[in-house]
């Protein structure tokens, strides 16, 4: 059978990708190895409780009258309308060791003032830090409008950005582009506990301070205020299922249980795929939502890998993974002291010297990425309960050089750290737990099938992110559309996605 395009893997890159080709009339075909579409994006249930396994805020929604960018796409799929949007009313609330606790509001003035009010000695910082954040923004994006009107090569880019002319067109962007948020914000601040209130945003990334971009920070602390950040009732499964609907309306093919396990390539071009069972399916397009490296090392036969692949992501490690408790308690939010729906929960104020605890198994020192869903919306979970995820950032190796005999154990020993750590800040929690699940950097692995369980891909950090993502195709019509050759993250995913199609689109015209 032949496609217009064939895309590996049902995560929010595949899927957006092809609900873009497919509402723009191609025949495209879907491939997805699990049973569910959605990759990341998706819940299981346990008991009365349906967990999220991924989305703590959504990016780039906006509301009906000043739509952002994402809710844009969703009304161009079809599906805006059809999903129940919650607005979450704090960005975060980061909590230390030594009692401090702080709650940002949505909005930037508000947001400013409870830090003024905190931090008065270094208001006049506070308002010159923020200015820095929306210029940047506005010239991050001038930049990249002009850069997808470009026919330049991804290494003409990287000339660019060096150049002196860059410099002088975008002052901002030329000053604070190649920086780390740590840099950042010691120029900008001399209290610890401001930063700490500042930098939150490097969790989602799973990058420190000291190598979190803080292009990044900039872009979601603008985003996240201007667009607020938002969540959905039902969970980013009802998203990934939705994206699937519209890919059938539009006559699109999706087929769940049915990996590739390869990619057929002739001439050096790719123009087909092998599914585990056998079946070969030709097309003009490969669109890959599985890792580069999977795509490269794994899919191709040995003899159309070409070297060019090698060298290329030789360059690049493999990011982090995560450790998540999944927790149904059977009392509401405010019963045990969750008033905020994101946490961030310090056990060592020092942030760059306690996330090198992610290399170990266990969380002792790690922070807590804890999200309370009902807080916003009580209806995610029936009346008189709450459902949470508390995790910390872990990388995949420890958990892969564990004997098999000793997996349980362990995970469940590192769970009970994290029930004990919350069991501080949230006083009873531990008699409230009606049901918990835990993943480790393992489940991911199995479940995404990335490399060391990766949930962002390769290392957001200063030299693999931002400007140096590997995008050049090695293979003529095999591109990539996921979180390994983009900023990770849902929004960004979905809308890298939608530019990928283009990219086809404008090549087939
Ligand atoms: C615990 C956790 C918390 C997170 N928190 C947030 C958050 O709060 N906000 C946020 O924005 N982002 C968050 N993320 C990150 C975000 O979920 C991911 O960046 C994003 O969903 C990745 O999308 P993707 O398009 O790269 O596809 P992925 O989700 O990586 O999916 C890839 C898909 O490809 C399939 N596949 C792989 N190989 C094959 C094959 N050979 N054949 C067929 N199919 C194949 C896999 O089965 C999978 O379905 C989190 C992730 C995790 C795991």
């Amino acid at each position: 059978m032949h496609f217009d395009s064939i895309i590996i893997g049902a995560g929010n890159g595949g899927l957006s990708a092809a609900t873009r080709l497919a509402t723009k009339g191609q025949k495209v075909l879907v491939l997805e190895r699990h049973n569910v579409p959605g990759g990341c994006g998706t819940s299981f249930r346990r008991g009365r409780f349906e967990f999220e396994v991924a989305l703590h805020q959504l990016s780039s929604m906006g509301s009906t009258e000043k739509p952002g960018d994402l809710r844009k796409l969703f009304s161009e799929y079809g599906i805006e309308d059809k999903i129940d949007w919650i607005e979450i009313e704090s960005l975060y609330k980061v909590v230390l060791p030594s009692g401090f606790t702080c709650a940002l509001p949505t909005n930037r003035v508000d947001a400013q003032n409870v830090l003024i009010e905190r931090f008065p000695e270094e208001k006049a910082n506070i308002l010159r830090y923020y200015e820095v954040v929306y210029s940047f923004f506005d010239e991050s994006e001038d930049f990249a409008k002009a850069q997808a009107n470009s026919t330049g090569e991804p290494s003409d880019l990287k000339k660019f950005v060096v150049s002196k002319l860059f410099s002088k067109k975008y002052p901002t962007l030329a000053k604070y582009a190649m920086r780390s948020t740590q840099d950042v914000m010691d120029e900008f601040f001399k209290t610890k506990e401001l930063q700490l209130c500042l930098n939150t945003y490097w969790c989602f990334m799973g990058m420190p301070p000291e190598r979190f971009p803080f292009s990044i920070l900039a872009k979601c602390t603008r985003i996240y205020i201007e667009d607020k950040p938002y969540y959905l009732r039902g969970g980013s499964q009802v998203i990934s299922q939705a994206l699937v609907e519209s890919i059938k309306q539009h006559d699109g093919i999706v087929k769940l249980s049915c990996g590739v396990k390869q990619i057929i390539v002739k001439n050096k071009k790719a123009v087909g795929v092998i599914d585990e069972f056998g079946n070969e399916y030709t097309c003009d397009n490969v669109i890959s939502n599985a890792s580069p490296i999977d795509t490269y090392f794994k899919l191709l036969d040995k003899k159309d890998l070409p070297q060019s692949a090698i060298d290329q992501y030789r360059q690049y490690t493999v990011g982090i993974s995560a450790l998540t408790c999944f927790i149904g308690l059977d009392c509401p939010p405010d019963e045990i002291g969750f008033t905020d729906s994101f946490n961030l929960i310090y056990e060592d104020a020092d942030c760059n010297n306690a996330f090198k605890n992610a290399y170990e198994l266990m969380p002792t020192t790690d922070p807590l990425v804890t999200t309370c869903y009902t807080v916003d919306d009580p209806k995610v979970s029936p009346e008189g309960t709450s459902v949470i995820t508390a995790g910390t950032l872990k990388y995949g190796k420890a958990w892969m050089e564990l004997a098999e005999d000793e997996y349980y154990d362990t995970k469940y020993k590192a769970c009970d750290i994290i029930i004990e750590r919350l069991e501080k800040k949230f006083k009873g929690i531990r008699s409230h737990i009606e049901e918990i699940e835990i993943a480790t950097p393992l489940t991911h692995m199995h479940y995404l099938h990335h490399p060391e369980g990766s949930i962002y891909g390769f290392e957001q950090d200063l030299n693999q992110s931002v400007f140096f993502f590997p995008r050049e195709d090695q293979i003529e019509n095999l591109t990539f559309a996921n979180g390994w050759v983009n900023v990770c993250g849902f929004g960004p995913n979905y809308l890298y996605g939608a530019t990928v199609a283009d990219g086809i689109l404008k090549g087939a015209k």
